[in-house]
């Protein structure tokens, strides 16, 4: 067979073992770097090593299997960043079942939706969490035991301390639960995809080995100091952590991002690595007491999960003498993390996204024709490879992904005449508030349930701070009368803090939609634009 001249092939593949799991991948990383330091809380300064996170796996595994689980079973994780996570998704992993973290922000309808698409037998809880969503947690039906982080339980939960404390297993006793890499299941996040409400996104141990591999071979490894504010239960944290915990890397966290706390934290721990989001850098950018700070130690910084401009990346590049540039990737939950990435072993191009990472190929198609394009002409990007999701739960795969196989981002992109990738705009629903997910889909489900509103549509307006804010067009029932106010604090009541109606609140006569019902949310931008959105 030929190469397709109009495809993008990454320049490596990765090679795993079939029956590798992806857990012991992990465990077997990180035992090589002892009782170095894994992890910082950097509102504490709370410390975990690298054998503490093995050792705590190893008996979370054993403890769990003891306990009931069986290969296959589904455990949540609902907690903010703290010290019991990593050793709950690497020891559930050991034991062969599949780790489903889930945002500790969600409201109750959230977090219904969510365990009725992924169906946790068990779930592990921070107090914090627990104490948001003890009620829904009880009353789903599916999940048999709550541990619990902490010192506290207030019922039948198990404590996760007594869990870790039931046994002490030794590396040479232990043996992972055995899986077949490319089709047993290892972690479920969510994602809204290129249309509707979140689904939950299988990906494979197969999945998390390639990224892990490709982590230790495209990044230097040595003792390097990384900070960063991602939650760990989105793609960016929990993939971003689990690599660096392969390299060996000690990772300062940060659970609320707070501006002073952040650069405190690059002065004192002399940060060498951040790993960012858009919004954060354009704070840098602008920051009043960046000159107060001495952050001479960064050499290195990550951005993903949302579009970066030139002139954030030539302003934080002039604050942060040592750094060379903003090294972007562009992936998605589906995509494990990333598609694209810069890396050091390649000239640096200021607003590309970086080239194919390995075992992946790409093609940029033609909106209309579905035909590839070549360098320098937009298109949808599509991909393929060894990071792609298995599929949505309950949702056939030829919803999402072509005749060939290519996953349709719903990203409009190009690559050019080197293979680097640039990324133009977003063709799929999706709306991204501080490197967020927000289907518009969910806010417009919650409006159609108010009993003033008839129809509604959702839209992002662009925002340099946070990339984009939530808007709504609504269209009232006839006679009834509501306020953008009344609206907005409705949404505050029913959907979590990203999804905010933070763009406000336009009340228009119809919603204009295709004639299968489809919103057109096209015009709703041009609309916005023109200010013709007035009743
Ligand atoms: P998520 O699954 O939450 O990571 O969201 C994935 C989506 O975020 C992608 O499909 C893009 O729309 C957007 N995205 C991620 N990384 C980038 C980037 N570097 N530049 C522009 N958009 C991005």
């Amino acid at each position: 067979m030929l190469r397709n001249k109009k495809y993008v092939y990454s320049e490596h593949d990765i090679k795993v073992p079939i029956s590798l799991n992806l857990g012991e991948f992990v465990l077997n990383s990180i035992l090589q770097y002892k009782d170095r330091v894994a992890f910082i809380d950097a509102h504490t300064q709370e410390k975990l090593t690298f054998s503490e996170i093995a050792q705590n796996a190893m008996n979370v595994a054993v403890s769990l299997v003891q306990q009931g689980v069986r290969k296959g079973e589904t455990i949540a994780v609902c907690s903010e960043n703290r010290s019991e996570f990593w050793p709950t998704v690497i020891g559930t992993l050991l034991a062969g079942a599949v780790i489903t973290p889930i945002s500790v922000v969600y409201t109750k309808d959230e977090l219904k939706h969510i365990l009725a698409i992924s169906k946790p037998k068990y779930i592990f809880c921070s107090p914090f969490a627990y104490k948001a969503h003890k009620s829904t947690i009880q009353t789903t039906k599916h999940i048999r035991k709550v541990y619990l982080y902490g010192d506290e339980k207030t019922s039948n939960e198990i404590l996760y301390k007594d869990l870790v404390k039931n046994v002490n297993v030794k590396r040479e006793d232990f043996m992972p639960v055995e899986v077949q890499g490319q089709t047993d299941d290892a972690v479920i996040l969510y994602s809204s995809g290129t249309t509707g409400l979140p689904k939950g996104v299988v990906l494979t141990h197969f999945n998390g080995l390639v990224y892990c591999s490709f982590i230790k071979f495209d990044e230097p490894q040595d003792p390097m100091t990384v900070l960063s504010i991602a939650p760990w239960y989105h793609a960016y944290g929990m993939w971003g952590n689990i690599g660096s915990m392969c390299n060996g890397r000690t990772n300062v966290y940060i659970k609320r991002f707070e501006e002073k706390l952040f650069l405190e934290t690059i002065q004192r721990y002399k940060i060498s690595v951040l790993f960012l989001v858009p919004p954060i850098l354009v704070l840098l950018s602008k920051s009043q007491i960046l000159k107060n700070y001495d952050v001479t130690s960064v050499t290195q910084m990550n951005c993903g999960a949302a579009p970066l401009d030139v002139e954030t990346i030539d302003e934080v590049k002039r604050r942060f003498p040592n750094v060379e540039g903003v090294m972007q990737g562009y992936g998605m939950t589906e995509s494990t993390l990333a598609l694209c990435k810069d890396n050091l072993f390649q000239p640096y191009k200021a607003g590309s996204v970086g080239t194919a990472t390995p075992s992946t190929v790409l093609k940029v198609v033609d909106l209309k024709t579905r035909e590839p394009l070549g360098p320098n002409q937009p298109g949808e990007i599509c991909a393929k490879g060894a990071l792609i999701m298995k599929g949505y739960i309950g949702r056939p795969r030829s919803e999402d992904f072509d005749d060939e196989g290519f996953y349709r981002s719903g990203d409009i992109g190009y690559y050019d005449e080197d293979g680097y990738f640039f990324i133009v705009d977003r063709l799929k629903e999706l709306i991204k508030y501080k490197g967020f997910q927000v289907p518009p889909a969910e806010i417009e489900a919650e409006l159609l349930k108010h009993p003033a509103i008839r129809d509604a549509g959702v839209i992002g307006v662009p925002d340099r701070a946070s990339g984009e804010l939530p808007l709504a067009f609504v269209v009232t029932q006839p006679g009834a009368a509501v306020t953008e106010r009344e609206i907005q604090s409705y949404v505050a009541e029913k959907l979590s803090n990203p999804k905010q109606l933070r763009g406000g609140v336009r009340f228009v006569k119809e919603i204009p939609k295709n004639p299968s019902g489809k919103i057109l949310r096209r015009i709703l931008r041009d609309m916005l634009k023109s200010g013709n959105s007035k009743l």
